[in-house]
């Protein structure tokens, strides 16, 4: 667990008892991709792995931090943190001034723009998946935003200290992403998802009911790699901005499905598919939280399905293994599956009856074997509570 280990690693780093612990979750999303730069929705859960700081403020101005996945700790005068994120974004990370994961929990403290009145020493665990598309990035983020707003009495809202979190991540770290992470991990309820609308900002927790009628969510991790900085994640980006250009909006957030029709007459047939997939990808996030309340989980199955296909048509982020992943849970019995995160690469996630989880695992291990593709590495997400102090 999380908070023995970072315990245990305050302990070793500074030979005193933490003030106190903070954790949050890392997060799957169930459905709404790539629609959160384009302002419209996303509706994720934040899973039972999470990230734990445990903390005491210092006297002295200095940051002390310390994380298992590195054992170097990193020291920094909180007087210079202004000037080592404050240039370019990234650009303490790309000269080398801190090493990146240190960029994450510093990034926070800097973002917060809290003038601090103490120093920090801060030790870090972690039990959610390093780069495996389930936001071990927002899981630090939020334990060092319930950590600071606690501890200097910041009073900050979940939603305001996903936007500190996202804040570092585009400038401290100098990564692009949206805030959905932030916002699904740090506002996780147990069986719920959160419904986010990315312009307002606005979130609903909706009962998922999963728990109560014997679902499961498995998650498929072809453990084919992607880096989010690169190629497709960026060029998928252009596309939308480009396309709500030449439609006349602000974002794609703006069209609806009646808008398709003239869409189709307007654009390319590359950019009209990009366009097309986040406009049915809106609504089928709609579509989805209205259905768990009219019908129940058993009836979104449908919905994942047509987002995974539109997705792997129309958007082009998919890849074999994450399209054989879907076809092998789907044909081995589940509700809905889909691919997740930003694609080209990474997981698939299928919902499933708990009595044929087992045997949905063990279908597509041997799809893979049988494909020749390496092992998938698979594992059940459970919905559970966001950001919280623990100690
Ligand atoms: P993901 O969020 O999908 O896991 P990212 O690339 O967004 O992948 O974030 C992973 C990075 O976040 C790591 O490479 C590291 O820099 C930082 N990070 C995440 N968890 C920790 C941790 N427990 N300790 C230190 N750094 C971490
Ligand atoms: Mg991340």
């Amino acid at each position: 667990m999380s908070l023995e280990a970072a315990e245990t690693l305050f302990r070793e780093l500074t030979g005193r008892e933490p003030e106190g612990a903070w954790s949050a979750p890392g997060r799957a999303n169930l459905i709404g991709e790539h629609t959160d730069y384009n302002e419209g929705f996303v509706f994720p859960i934040a899973i039972e792995q999470r990230t734990t700081a445990a903390v005491a403020r210092r006297e002295d101005g200095v940051i002390r931090v310390a994380s298992t996945f590195d054992p170097e700790p990193v020291e920094v005068a909180v007087a210079d943190l202004a000037s080592l994120f404050g240039g370019p974004a990234g650009s303490a990370v790309a000269n080398g001034s801190v090493p990146e994961w240190a960029a994450y929990p510093l990034g926070v403290v800097w973002a917060a723009e809290a003038p601090p009145p103490t120093g920090l020493d801060i030790a870090i665990a972690s039990d959610v998946p390093i780069g495996a598309g389930l936001s071990s990035s927002a899981a630090i983020e939020g334990a060092i935003a319930g950590a600071i707003n606690d501890l200097w009495g910041l009073g900050l809202s979940l939603i305001d200290m996903a936007k500190i979190g996202r804040r570092a991540e585009n400038e401290a770290v100098g990564a692009p992403t949206g805030i959905m992470d932030q916002a699904s991990s740090f506002l996780g309820r147990p069986d719920h998802a959160t419904f986010l609308d990315c312009r307002s900002l606005e979130t609903q927790s909706v009962d998922l009911g999963f728990a109560r009628e014997g679902l499961a969510i498995l998650v498929m991790d072809t453990r084919v790699t992607h880096a989010h900085s690169t190629g497709g994640y960026g060029e998928r980006r252009a596309s939308c901005e480009l396309g709500a250009r030449m439609m006349g909006v602000p974002m794609l957030r703006d069209l609806t499905v009646d808008d398709l029709a003239r869409a189709e007459e307007t654009l390319d047939d590359v950019t009209f598919r990009r366009v097309r997939h986040i406009v049915t990808e809106n609504q089928r996030v709609l579509d989805t939280v209205d259905t768990l309340r009219s019908e129940g989980p058993r009836a979104i199955g449908g919905l994942l399905v047509a987002s995974h296909v539109s997705m792997r048509d129309d958007f082009e982020i998919s890849v074999p293994e994450l399209d054989l992943a879907v076809a092998t849970a789907l044909d081995a019995g589940a509700i809905g599956a889909r691919m997740t995160g930003g694609g080209f690469g990474g997981a698939a996630i299928a919902v499933v009856e708990r009595d044929r989880l087992d045997d949905t695992i063990v279908a597509v291990a041997a799809a893979f074997e049988k494909a020749g593709y390496v092992e998938p590495r698979q594992f059940e997400v459970v919905p559970s509570r966001g950001l919280g102090r623990d100690l």
